[in-house]
């Protein structure tokens, strides 16, 4: 047996993590440990699904990494900065400029193009951002002049391809996103996983996204394994076949 080769320097450097991330919901013979201790990092410019059976608390971890609900016990760091030492402010400046956040329910706004859409958490903190960058964006979300349509007028999955290229355009430290194509055909689900690859491969975008199905997590480079609340599997180079082999260890 060998010894294994220390880390390279830049994999001691995450984009985002928890450590013994614990999130309790309820108290005494009510309390829901919906995280149980979670300690996981993320490198950058790599695509990391989150999988696990329904409640184990993918959405939950979600949401504390990026700020956008607190832990009970544990930390979450975004770079180098550890939210629960941020004021209000901070905490919203930090989620502006280094967190984009694809939801399920793709959350435009319903009276602005595509365009305003994207552009919109630049706007409102009054900051252009990088112009060549954004066209960059635009151009790879491959909606030609569907831009200027308000979302009504757009699928579902051009919808979502407009939220993915909005949480790209601040060039955030990492984007989570959870569940990104549960609301879609399969056909639009596998544009948006292309987009998201293409995201990571050719800008160096660093992506952590919920899903439980196994297609989706196979366009990853990693996929985590959650079960009540615990981390149970951490999987490299995921296909869709070991990954079902591992739910089926899992019980599902
Ligand atoms: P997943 O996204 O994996 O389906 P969640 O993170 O949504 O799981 O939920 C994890 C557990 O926490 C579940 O048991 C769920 O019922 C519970 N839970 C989530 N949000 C709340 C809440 N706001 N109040 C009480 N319990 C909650
Ligand atoms: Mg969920």
């Amino acid at each position: 047996m060998t010894t294994p080769a220390p880390p390279a320097p830049s994999a001691l450097t995450a984009a985002a993590g928890s450590i013994d991330a614990r999130k309790t919901y309820g108290i005494d013979e009510a309390a829901v440990h919906a995280l149980d201790g979670v300690t996981v990092s993320f490198e950058p410019g790599r695509f990391t699904a989150i999988m696990g059976p329904s409640g184990s608390g993918k959405s939950t971890l979600l949401h504390c990494l990026a700020g956008l609900d607190s832990l009970t016990e544990g930390a979450v760091f975004i770079g180098e900065t550890y939210l629960a030492e941020l004021n209000d402010k901070q905490l919203t400046e930090l989620r502006r400029t280094q967190v984009g956040f694809v939801f399920q329910a793709f959350n435009l706004i319903p009276t602005l193009t595509a365009r305003e859409n994207i552009m919109l958490p630049l706007m409102l903190g009054g900051d252009e951002g990088d112009t060549a960058w954004i066209e960059r964006v635009i151009d790879t979300v491959g909606l030609g002049d569907r831009m200027t349509h308000r979302p009504s007028e757009l699928s579902g999955g051009q919808q979502q391809r407009v939220a993915v290229a909005r949480a790209l355009a601040s060039r955030p430290t990492i984007i989570f996103a959870d569940e990104p194509t549960g609301n879609l055909d399969s056909n639009s689900g596998q544009e948006i996983l292309s987009f998201m690859r293409e995201a990571v491969d050719e800008f160096g975008q660093t992506i952590v996204m919920v899903t439980h199905d196994p297609y989706a997590a196979s366009f990853s480079d990693r996929a985590v394994f959650l079960a009540d609340g615990k981390i149970v599997h951490d999987m490299t180079d995921p296909d869709a076949d070991r990954i079902i082999d591992q739910m089926k260890q899992m019980g599902h």
